[in-house]
């Protein structure tokens, strides 16, 4: 059982290894990028309201995005474990999650911060939309070239306000998100098991 963050520039890989930590260790996975292309999708309120910042790749603000994860944690989930992926991304979303957690007396074991070079980026962005053209399945309006400097900037200014945060916490973990997905994998599940 674990509870922790992922924080990583789009590409890095962090859904792909939420997925395999979901299917062997039983932690739920909470990417708020997905559920917002899912009210996005279905076309609720909230959806409407953060569909431009989305396809800009700009931050939604902290209000819905907070209110996003406090529904999704709300039932058992902070118990049995879970993955923050792409969650917080400002300070003031770091300290909501915190205040949400001490509450439940659950804090966060660690925060897994993916580093990868900037330019491997844009070789699996364009990989993943490859992959989903080949398969038919609809790409990310979000994984475009400009949009993609957009959301990597934004990744940039979140992670040197982010970092310091947890660092002082002693939260802080750095992995090399470049290896294979295997790899990393091996690299997260002794870390969080040691
Ligand atoms: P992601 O799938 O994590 O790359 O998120 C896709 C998009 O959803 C981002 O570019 C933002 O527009 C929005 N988003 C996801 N998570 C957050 C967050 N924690 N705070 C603000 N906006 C977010």
């Amino acid at each position: 059982m674990a509870r922790l963050v992922f924080i990583g520039p789009p590409g890095a890989g962090k859904g792909t290894q939420a997925e395999k930590l979901v299917s062997e260790r039983g932690l739920r996975h909470v990417s708020t990028g997905d559920l917002l292309r899912h009210a996005i999708k279905t076309g609720t309120a909230l959806g409407l309201q953060a569909k431009a910042a989305v396809d800009a790749g700009e931050l939604v603000p902290d209000d819905v995005v907070i209110g996003l994860v406090e529904e999704s944690l709300s039932d058992g989930a902070a118990a049995a474990g879970f993955i923050l992926d792409g969650f917080p991304r400002t300070v003031a979303q770091a300290e909501a999650l915190e205040t949400l957690l001490s509450r439940k007396g659950l804090p966060l074991d660690h925060v897994i911060l993916f580093d990868i070079p900037v330019d491997r980026l844009e070789q699996r962005i364009a990989k993943r939309a490859e992959q989903s053209r080949s398969t038919a399945s609809p790409i990310r309006s979000d994984d475009n070239p400009d949009v993609l400097k957009r959301r990597v900037e934004e990744f940039l200014t979140a992670t040197a306000a982010l970092s310091p945060f947890y660092q002082k916490r002693r939260l802080l973990r750095r992995i090399d998100a470049t290896n294979g997905i295997d790899d990393v994998t091996r690299t997260v599940l002794h870390l969080i098991t040691t």
